[in-house]
């Protein structure tokens, strides 16, 4: 559909059926402009709110603000929050019943299964009434990266069984043609496929694209390679996984477009987005309350990276107060160019499960692995690096031109051997793919050890 016919049947539609949406998507655009003083009274308020909501109609919280001697009469300040202790991935997963709110409709809640980064199969709600606030962040987001409402936009997504009719190749006439919207199938690339997908988009001929970092570094390679050409896009969101700049270079290069990293999670969507300065991201802070903390607990300062904590503003189904989400970033002091008042974090790093420990307690951070083995453009499709016992890693590559195996490997584990020092025996393995976690995303590095 025309983008301007869609544009003015949905600012009608909504006008009458939705007058809230209309208004949450003018108030989330002003929200990111208002003076400092301003935000925080909004968040204060919102917070105090949830606190009490939590407090009354939650049993988990209860107990919980009990036993730290916490009661929401006395939140004043954001600060207090550091009163409660955090919510763990486990705490939510054995305390589902108590943890949502006993005095809201079930109808309210939409169930999402997640197994998120770390495979522990997790059942949360998310607030079907906060709905039209996720989809005004969404504008919002979209808008400053120069698209609008009815933009035509392509994902690369994995695609369960059930919704495998939504791959452009089903042609789907209500997704195609109503909602403007294509799907690839991220859990379907082939050298066919990826073929097919960039004649399509020709098309129908998208604006935005919305892709997992590594699918998408995997597909601009491959067009790269094959040199093939893809319909010229406004901007490409890239999420789920942290953005090496290598990676961004090159899919930049072969969309011929700027890219913008979006950082959520499955529990809660929305924490932060690249703005067009491309300088570190915003946080939705109008909507989710983020903290960096060290590993006692310990609000952290600009620039010193620790654990990112959420809390979500909006879920009331199912309060999400302090959740530490496994995630390493810091904040950026910065007066940003774009004009957001926002606070910014720094491109999230890495994650947890990413650290490598070894017998002698050595600590390795899986970004050091990465880095390297990002560098070699030319020699790497595709890699996994995988701790399977302390002293063992096997390291999974789907190579590209590599003139002498033994050599690339004698000198890759000479570098790695220098940070793990001897006590570490690596396995070099080369394969035609590596398989994607449940959640649809490629892990770079992975360690089994806990
Ligand atoms: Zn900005």
């Amino acid at each position: 559909m025309n983008k301007h016919l869609y544009n003015s049947i949905f600012y009608t539609k909504n006008r009458l059926m939705k007058p809230q949406l209309i208004r949450d998507i003018v108030i989330a655009w002003k929200n990111q402009y208002l003076p400092a003083e301003e935000l925080r009274d909004i968040r204060v308020k919102k917070l105090s709110k949830l606190l009490h909501h939590a407090y009354e109609n939650c049993p988990f919280y209860r107990e919980k603000f009990d036993k730290a001697g916490f009661h929401p009469d006395n939140f004043r300040e954001l600060k207090d929050i550091e009163k409660i202790p955090l919510l763990s991935k486990s705490e939510i997963r054995d305390n589902l019943d108590t943890i949502t709110a006993s005095n809201l409709p079930t109808s309210r809640r939409d169930v999402v299964n997640t197994g998120g980064t770390t495979g522990i199969p997790m059942k949360l709600y998310r607030d079907e009434a906060a709905k039209d606030l996720m989809t005004a962040m969404y504008l919002r987001t979209t808008k400053m990266y120069g698209c609008s409402v009815g933009s035509k936009t392509a994902w690369i997504w994995g695609l369960k069984k059930e919704n495998e009719y939504l791959d452009f190749r089903n042609h789907d006439f209500k997704s195609q043609h109503i909602k403007n919207t294509s799907w690839y199938n991220g859990f379907d690339m082939n050298d066919k496929s990826m073929r097919e997908f960039a004649a399509f988009s020709f098309k129908f001929k998208p604006e935005l694209m919305i892709s997992y970092v590594s699918s998408l570094f995997e597909y601009a390679h491959f067009l790269k390679q094959n040199r093939i050409k893809f319909y010229p896009l406004t901007a490409i969101w890239l999420t789920a996984e942290p953005v090496e700049a290598i990676q961004r270079q090159l899919i930049e290069e072969v969309f011929q477009c700027p890219t913008y990293s979006q950082y959520g999670s499955s529990e809660i969507l929305h924490i932060a987005t690249e703005c067009n300065a491309h300088k570190g991201l915003h946080i939705h802070a109008d909507s989710r309350y983020v903290e960096i903390l060290d590993a006692e607990g310990k609000s952290l300062g600009p620039d010193e990276p620790g654990y990112i904590v959420v809390t979500d503003l909006e879920n009331f189904i199912m309060p999400f107060i302090r959740y530490k989400n496994d995630d390493i970033s810091s904040f950026l002091m910065d007066e940003c160019s774009c004009g957001s008042k926002f606070p910014k974090l720094n491109p999230v790093m890495g994650r947890v499960y990413n650290v490598f420990k070894l017998k002698s307690g050595k600590q390795i951070y899986g970004h050091m692995f990465s880095r390297k083995l990002f560098d070699l453009v030319d020699e790497i499709q595709c890699f996994q690096v995988h701790q399977t016992a302390h002293e063992s890693i096997t390291i999974s590559i789907v190579p590209g031109i590599i003139e002498d195996r033994g050599k690339f490997i004698s000198e890759l584990t000479g570098y790695f051997t220098y940070y793990t020092g001897n006590e570490v025996e690596y396995t070099f393995r080369f394969v035609d793919d590596i398989p994607r976690e449940k959640s649809g995303k490629l892990m770079y590095t992975k360690s089994d050890i806990k």
